[in-house]
């Protein structure tokens, strides 16, 4: 058994990491990691950000 790469899970919800995201699994993840550093010690307005809309409602898509 050669020493594999290291699977690494996301340290928000465990979830595998992806390069994108990396060392998240995904964007959500990360700004949740980036929100604790910030909203333990700052306060700051938080900006809703518009979700990414993805043109018209779709059926969705079967994951996993
Ligand atoms: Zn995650």
């Amino acid at each position: 058994m050669a020493t594999a790469k290291t699977k690494a899970a996301c340290p928000v919800c465990g979830k595998p990491v992806t390069k994108a995201a990396r060392p998240f699994c995904s964007k959500a993840c990360a700004d949740r990691d980036l929100g604790k550093w910030l909203g333990g010690e700052y306060r700051i307005p938080t900006e809703e950000q518009p979700e990414v809309i993805e043109g018209p409602e779709r059926e969705e898509e079967e994951r996993d």
